[in-house]
């Protein structure tokens, strides 16, 4: 069994359709991949769809952006209920916000001289998806002003930009009870990723743990050997279960689908403890 429990599609910064981030991982030789798209369901449906088409179990799931004094954390919720008033509205405002907030980094930029518009940037976002800086970077590719995203982060989108702007993201502990409280099972994905700001601090792991943490993303490739054993540690210590995954955004990252997977034991615990939907299966 091959399980990759993170990937994103065009519902928010992946390159590919729901529909077909399902494709390929049934191309790449995967039994269950997991949606999880940035701050949205909105792909859950079109994925699922897919399921009956292609020989692969879809885990609908969500990657939640979160705050905490100045360190971004990224939680994975698996299996929630995409009816849950709560958690849909606390999405809801992040997206909305998001907006913003590119609308805030693109006139910083285009004020800088960097030929850039928000019209542009909009151009490259999908009808409801959810907007990130890579549709910035999507926008300065579609002019040929860079090659690839990844320039795009060197000097300009990276958290310590003098273009870079915050949008509202919830409380770590907060959205760890949200996404339980909508039946769903809450993993820290890539805990200890380099390319966010600031380290993640233990106490904040212990904390949310205290608050029904399930899991910790420890195979990633933001994690070297040296990380991914120290996480693997520090999720025994707490109880937690621990996850591998891709992280696959399309063309959008060099992350290939299966690059990292989980073990079936854990994606069996994850399905019995969860009660928001069900995994779909072909
Ligand atoms: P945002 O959600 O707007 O804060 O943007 C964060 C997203 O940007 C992440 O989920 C990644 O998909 C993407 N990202 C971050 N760093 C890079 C990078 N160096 N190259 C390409 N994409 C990146
Ligand atoms: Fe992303
Ligand atoms: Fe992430
Ligand atoms: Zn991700």
């Amino acid at each position: 069994m091959r399980i990759d429990l993170h990937t994103h599609s065009t519902a928010s910064d992946g390159t590919e359709a729901p529909a077909d981030v399902v494709a390929a991982a049934a191309a790449a030789g995967l039994d269950v991949v997991a949606l999880t798209d940035h701050d949205t369901t909105l792909g859950w449906a079109p994925a699922s769809e897919a399921v009956g088409r292609h020989e692969v179990a879809l885990v609908p799931g969500i990657e939640i952006s979160c705050q905490r004094a100045g360190h971004s954390i990224h939680l994975l919720g698996y299996l929630t209920d995409p009816d849950h008033a709560a958690l849909g509205a606390e999405l809801a405002r992040a997206r909305r916000s998001r907006v913003v907030r590119l609308e805030r980094m693109v006139e910083r930029m285009a004020a800088d001289g960097i030929p850039i518009s928000y019209a542009e940037v909009q151009a490259q976002v999908p009808l409801d998806a959810t907007a990130g800086r890579p549709h910035i970077a999507d926008a300065l590719v579609h002019k040929g002003v860079i090659a690839h995203r990844d320039e795009a982060f060197v000097d300009w989108l990276g958290s310590s930009s003098p273009y870079y702007v915050r949008h509202y993201a919830p409380d770590p502990v907060a959205a760890v009870r949200l996404v339980l409280d909508a039946g769903g099972v809450p993993v820290i994905a890539h805990p200890f990723s380099g390319t966010r700001s600031g380290s993640l601090p233990i106490r904040l792991v212990e904390e949310m743990a205290a608050a029904g943490l399930a899991g910790l993303e420890v195979g990633h490739r933001d994690h070297d050997v040296h990380t991914q054993a120290m996480a693997a540690r520090l999720a025994a210590r707490l109880g937690l279960l621990v996850t591998g995954s891709s992280d696959y955004h399309g063309s959008g990252k060099r992350n290939r689908l299966g690059e990292n997977t989980t073990d079936p034991e854990v994606l069996a615990e994850i399905e019995a403890r969860a009660t928001g939907t069900p995994v779909v299966r072909p």
